[in-house]
């Protein structure tokens, strides 16, 4: 199997991951209570994705 032919060192591994960097998920709002969602993803806080209700809430207390 191809191996490699010298061991990574600390400064040549380290300088590769400076590109590695958290990134912020895209945000929206959602258009049936105005929270901020992810985009792509139903509200978390009425349940509703594109206009319509797509997750019941559970009403607690
Ligand atoms: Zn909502």
């Amino acid at each position: 199997m191809a191996h490699p032919k010298r061991k990574t060192s600390k400064t040549r591994r380290d300088k590769r991951r400076t590109h590695y960097k958290a990134v912020m998920p895209a945000l929206g709002v959602c258009s049936n209570c105005g929270s901020s969602v992810k985009l792509h993803t139903v509200c978390g806080e009425c349940g509703y994705y594109r206009g319509k209700l797509a997750v019941e809430k559970e009403v607690t207390a």
